[in-house]
């Protein structure tokens, strides 16, 4: 699950990226309104997390701008204390939820959390394929019945995989899946996952297409 976390205050942002980086979502920070809006309209987001007061475009902006090209994208709202005007325009422009800062990092998960289960089970049930069952809102992968521990960049890439079965997913697809754009993608990391995949799963349950990328069979 790729977050977009848009805030200009770097000090909140580092803190609220940290806190995000043992769950199982990728993070990508966008420091401007404008960035925030072009990377939203681009690219493939599950949820953002927007700061109002941003600059080059404030933050209500941008939720009206995703609201009228019918973006659905679930929004939680940052809010300065005690702007009860803030919470109200942004839920008016469409926010799902918003939260009033300072506020405790685990209620932050907690919210993101809820407005997951909420989008993501209209459009995402649980996936399964042949004995594996991957339930994207608890985070959690079964083989034959039995939980399977997987690192954050497994799951994330399994997801991934078998949410588009009988596709090839090819290799750049997929780094973009595994890295932020912080993060620098380590040479053959793409292939240890797949090993490691296979292993705790089963060997076929990926596919090789050699030069191109890997996919899951239809079930
Ligand atoms: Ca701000």
């Amino acid at each position: 699950m790729r977050i977009l976390l848009v805030e200009d205050d770097e000090a909140l942002g580092e803190g609220i990226r940290v806190a995000l980086k043992p769950e199982h979502y990728t993070v990508d920070w966008a420091r401007d309104g404008a960035s925030a809006l072009h990377a939203l309209t681009h690219e493939d987001f599950g949820l953002a997390i927007l700061d109002l007061g941003l600059p080059r475009m404030d933050g209500l902006e941008v939720l009206r701008r995703l609201r009228a090209a019918a973006n659905p994208i679930p929004v939680l709202v940052l809010t300065a204390r005690d702007a009860t005007a803030d919470r109200i325009a942004g839920l008016d422009a469409g926010a799902d939820d918003y939260l009033v800062k300072p506020f405790d990092v685990d209620e932050l998960k907690a919210r993101i959390r809820a407005l997951l289960r909420r989008s993501v089970n209209r459009a995402q049930p649980a996936l399964h394929y042949r004995d594996v069952s991957l339930d994207p809102v608890a985070q959690q992968v079964s083989y034959r019945g039995q939980p399977v521990a997987l690192q954050r960049k497994e799951f994330l890439l399994l997801h991934e995989l078998l949410a588009q079965p009988g596709r090839v997913l090819t290799r750049d697809r997929l780094q973009q899946v595994l890295y932020g754009w912080d993060e620098e993608a380590e040479s053959n990391a793409l292939e240890v996952h797949i090993h490691h995949l296979r292993k705790k799963l089963f060997p076929e349950l990926i596919r090789t297409v050699r030069g191109v990328g890997y996919l899951v069979d239809k079930a």
